[in-house]
């Protein structure tokens, strides 16, 4: 049986935006559910487009995220190197191998001529123009030019690019995993150079190079590339190699629906559409990420997981080794999928609640130690607790909460009005005191007290709450009072009664 071999083929162009991410998933979500090799490839050949940090940021980001690979620039292996840069001889051998077979050819077209052909051709009102088989009869490359003239100009140094020759009159169907049959008719296909005038490879030419010699077995891949399989899918045939099995994923559309979600979207929207933070000198090309913005990877590989696909089952929560289980390209739908931002944060506050609580006193800590608040584990493990279910995000624990680490310093103005009376004083004094003088079963004396003076709750609590906290939300007020301390409490309800008195 053929081995089962994926790749994620990222171009370290800039940070790696969600789609990115979730190409990646699935590639490995179907690589390990197979049983199979998982490759990290950095597809490296436009150096226009390179940029400085993008391949670390890449792998960092897919660190968190729990997608590990078992090839690649990091872990090496047998089919390395295992960036494109660093494998320019094979894409030079493979230009020429497809020249000699007749499948290409040296295009020496100055970017004037080029731009004077499509320029031409507009006047006569043919738009968009391509270099293609009605076309390259009047350009100068080697099938116009007698070859005396080709090796001289090559012998002389003129730049020149190799091109695709793309047969006339031919459908091409791609057997895709996703959208079925897809027929593409070559005479709509353009002549793609396949070599640059630098000797580096287009990303078409490097892209079935690799994954021939990597012998990848599927690609999954996004739908924008959909059109450049057939260009693909004929190198495959000129070269006489088997091709690998193709799933294309559906756009992510935005919240919406309307458009493709693109990388300004999460500035627009407020919401991230990266994974991890990227920083930028231009604050307009700075990006934050799911991770910064308070989100659990295992939340976001779950949401991304649904972003196109579904088990066909009511389960919505789904570990990552569930996910293997369940995955199936068959069940990767073809619409597009609208980025719910509701969603995701829906998922992520799932996973709060199901995460221990000390692995959450991991993820605020840095921000208790910024903020000088308490930092001792035990109380920060009874704080995350108490206020786990009241948070989308971790990095709402602490704003969401300040009361657990500094003193009011205003009350909710409306409790104050309409619960305080200035008659039930000494009632809150006793209270008071009762709290300093009991470390727990709070709850029980002080509603005893509210009922044998013939109080109500409503009189009370509500004042006491915002004694404590300053405003009506947070958890359980006398299981927060006892995390506070007795002391800390009364001293807080006392402070609140001076304050009141004075206003
Ligand atoms: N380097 C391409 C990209 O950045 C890879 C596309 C593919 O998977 O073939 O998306």
């Amino acid at each position: 049986m053929s081995k089962v071999r994926l790749r994620f083929a990222p171009s370290p162009t800039g940070p790696l935006h969600i789609g990115g991410v979730r190409t990646a998933l699935y590639n490995y979500l179907y690589a390990r559910k197979r049983g199979g090799t998982f490759v990290l490839r950095i597809e490296d050949t436009d150096q226009t487009r390179y940029m400085e940090g993008a391949e670390e940021y890449i792998i960092e980001s897919l660190k968190w995220c729990g997608i590990t690979f078992d090839e690649g620039p990091e872990q090496g292996g047998d089919y390395g190197p295992y960036r494109q840069s660093e494998r320019k001889d094979h894409y030079q051998k493979y230009a020429m191998e497809l020249l000699n077979r007749g499948h290409a050819y040296y295009a020496f077209d100055t970017p004037e001529e080029l731009d004077k052909m499509r320029a031409d051709l507009a006047e006569k009102g043919i738009h968009s123009a391509k270099y293609n088989y009605e076309t390259r009869g009047n350009m100068r490359n080697s099938l116009t030019l007698d070859s005396e003239e080709v090796n001289k100009l090559i012998d002389d140094g003129t730049p020149y690019t190799i091109r695709l020759k793309i047969p006339q009159d031919e459908s091409i169907t791609i057997k895709d995993g996703v959208r079925g049959e897809v027929t593409f008719q070559t005479n709509e296909l353009d002549d793609k150079v396949i070599l640059k005038a630098d000797g580096m490879p287009t990303y078409h030419l490097a892209n079935i190079v690799d994954d021939h010699l990597m012998e990848i077995s599927h690609v999954i891949r996004g739908e924008e590339w959909l059109s450049s399989t057939s260009h693909h899918l004929l190198m495959y045939r000129f070269l006489e190699w088997k091709a690998p099995l193709y799933a294309h994923l559906p756009l992510i559309l935005k919240p919406s629906g309307k458009g493709k979600l693109s990388k300004r979207d999460g500035a627009k929207f407020g919401f991230p559409v990266f994974p991890i933070s990227w920083d930028s000198d231009n604050p307009e090309d700075a990006f934050t990420g799911f991770r910064e913005d308070g989100f659990l990877p295992e939340a976001l590989m779950n949401f991304l997981a649904f972003l196109g696909w579904n088990p066909g089952t009511e389960q919505e929560m789904f570990s990552m080794d569930e996910l293997v289980e369940a995955f199936s390209v068959e069940k990767i739908v073809k619409s597009g999928a609208r980025f719910d931002f509701d969603k995701i944060k829906w998922f992520n506050q799932q996973y709060i609640i199901a995460t221990d609580d000390d692995t959450l006193v991991d993820q605020i800590m840095d921000e208790v130690r910024e903020r000088g608040y308490r930092d001792d584990r035990d109380f920060l493990k009874a704080f995350v607790g108490m206020m786990k279910e009241r948070v989308e995000k971790t990095s709402e624990f602490i704003p969401n909460a300040t009361y657990f680490f500094e003193r009011p310093v205003s009350y909710d103005e409306k409790t104050v009005r309409k619960k305080f009376k200035e008659d039930n004083v000494p009632h809150f004094k006793a209270i008071s005191e009762i709290i300093s003088q009991n470390n727990s079963g709070l709850a029980d004396k002080v509603k005893g007290y509210i009922k044998d003076n013939g109080l109500g709750f409503g009189q009370i609590l509500p004042v006491l709450r915002v004694a404590i906290t300053g405003s009506m939300q947070g958890p359980d007020l006398f299981e927060m009072m006892e995390l506070l301390g007795s002391e800390e409490s009364s001293e807080r309800l006392n402070i609140f009664l001076e304050s009141v008195n004075q206003g």
